[in-house]
């Protein structure tokens, strides 16, 4: 026994080391939930199950787009009580979840920015579940760090960023646009806002067009900034940005005693589809010492396409873009790029610490940071899905010539849809798209002029459309009213959806 053992001890007899505490078996569920030949059959069954639902989906079946169940009624029809039984067969469980999903590989899906994602990037994905680098620390993705740093200088580059340019991913362009406000606003408030708070100086602003993503004005009120944060500018009849009216918001937003770090512009306004003019925006931003920031979550990908790469002129001196993959590179979400003109800018997002990166010039962008391997320095995610996995992998087995082919592919569609609704004498087209996104409205001969009865109508005509699931399509509010709306995403898409949503709408009408 131990020399000085209190009054008590066992006697000397004792063994003198007590014996490792033992370690009770390994439990059978675990044993069975890790076993690889479990997941090698389930994983076979699975992708064969999958693939069924893709060949009925792309086979344009009958079963419904998306099969309409009342939100209360879908509640109730799930039980409170998980199935906890443990006796189900995994497979059979996806294949019920599947099976109650909108299916966004259905041709007839015209809905949401949200792509019918690639099947091999999906795969890609299952790469990255099972994996599960973390990718905060380099140790924890010394794979997925270089790649993902790799990937997102790829896409700096079809914009034509500048050498020196690049950034991480995040997990959505709303979080991508409040990433590059924080490092825009720690740029150029003129004070430390990181350190200080937003007390350290005056109160300050962005522009942005009134049809800018909801996502700014959040971003914004998460800093603090409050109800005048965003100063709105006028939009033109295309709702594009008028470059024009800068002078006006700013001169709005100095009246309010607020300093203005950054224009936003959108390439791909969400409602409309529509690109601002960058190139204005961007001399005007040059002029004033503005940052720059290109919402390009949606349409940033243009780029890729030389038929459509026009649209986002001017990108190029952006000093920030958020441009997510998981829209136009058709990946599953959430993939998006923030991307930074100058990369060394993306530390300054969650940190201060500019002083001694810019101390280190312009020279290796590596080594101006002790830290550069370490990713979760410049996100707001600390663990982290292996985000670039799913691009890597598509561009590795495809190209890039496939993100060009499906840009142009969709863009066709839109192009195609508006065409036909400018055609017929019951559709009003309320604008020609810029890409894949179109707006218009029912008007039958006899219905109501533009007003609230008009906006009940597109109501009543999408949400009929919706309950009978055989298409599946939008409505949005513009200026001039309830509109309704379709992204075409579904590269698999022809004629027949075009004609036919524009038929089935007639259909639901006359009911
Ligand atoms: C979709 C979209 C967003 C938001 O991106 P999420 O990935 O859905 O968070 C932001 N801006 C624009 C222009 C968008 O189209």
């Amino acid at each position: 026994m131990a020399a000085g053992a209190p009054p008590g001890s066992p006697p000397d007899d004792e063994p003198a080391v007590a014996a490792p505490a033992s370690l009770p078996p390994l439990a059978a569920s675990l044993r069975a939930a890790y076993d690889p030949a479990r997941f090698r059959a389930d994983g076979h069954r699975l992708i064969d199950r999958l693939a069924d639902h893709l060949v009925a989906a792309e086979g344009r079946d009958d079963a419904p787009v998306l099969p309409w169940v009342e939100p209360a009624a879908a509640q109730a029809a799930w039980p409170d009580d998980l199935p906890d039984r443990g006796d189900d067969d995994l497979v059979d469980v996806l294949t019920r979840i599947a099976a109650g999903s909108i299916r966004l590989h259905h041709p007839r899906y015209l809905g949401h920015q949200v792509p019918p994602p690639l099947p091999g990037a999906a795969l890609a994905d299952l790469v990255a579940a099972l994996l599960n680098n973390g990718m905060a620390v380099y140790e924890m993705g010394p794979t997925a760090t270089p790649m993902e740093l790799a990937a997102v200088r790829w896409m700096a580059r079809q914009l034509g960023l500048p050498a020196g340019a690049g950034g991480v991913l995040t997990s959505g362009g709303s979080l991508g646009n409040l990433t590059a406000l924080l490092a825009a606003r720690q740029a150029r408030a003129g004070f430390d806002a990181w350190a200080a708070g937003d007390h350290g100086g005056p109160p300050l602003a962005i522009l942005g067009s009134t049809q800018a993503h909801y996502s700014l004005a959040r971003a914004v009120r998460i800093m603090g900034w409050g109800d005048g944060g965003v100063v709105p500018v006028e939009v033109d009849a295309r709702w594009r940005l008028r470059p024009d009216a800068l002078d006006a918001a700013w001169t709005r937003a100095a009246d309010a005693g607020r300093r203005v770090v950054a224009v936003v512009a959108s390439a791909g306004a969400t409602g409309t589809g529509a690109y601002d003019p960058l190139a204005e925006i961007a001399a005007w931003c040059a002029e004033r010492g503005v940052w720059l920031h290109v919402d390009g979550a949606h349409g940033a990908a243009a780029a890729l396409s030389p038929r459509h790469r026009h649209l986002v002129a001017g990108i190029e001196r952006a000093d920030s873009v958020v441009w997510d993959a998981h829209k136009l590179l058709a990946l599953p979400a959430l993939v998006t790029a923030v991307i930074f003109r100058d990369e060394r800018r993306s530390y300054q997002a969650f940190a201060q610490e500019a002083s001694y990166l810019y101390a280190a010039g312009d020279g290796d962008r590596d080594a101006a940071h002790a830290e550069w391997f370490n990713l979760g320095l410049r996100t707001l995610e600390c663990t982290k899905r292996m985000l670039s996995v799913m691009l890597y992998g598509v561009l590795a087995a495809h190209g890039p010539g496939l993100f060009r082919d499906y840009v142009e592919r969709v863009f066709a569609l839109g192009a195609a849809l508006a065409a036909r609704i400018d055609a017929a004498p019951d559709f009003e087209l309320v604008t020609p798209p810029d890409g894949n996104i179109v707006c218009w409205r029912w008007r039958p001969a006899g219905g109501p002029p533009p007003g609230p009865e008009l906006d009940a109508l597109q109501a009543r005509v999408r949400r009929a459309v919706l309950v009978r699931g055989r298409y599946y399509l939008l409505q949005t509010r513009l200026p001039v009213g309830v509109v309704l709306r379709a992204a075409l995403m579904n590269p698999l898409a022809d004629e027949r959806e075009l004609d036919g949503v524009l038929d089935e709408i007639r259909a639901v009408a006359a009911v």
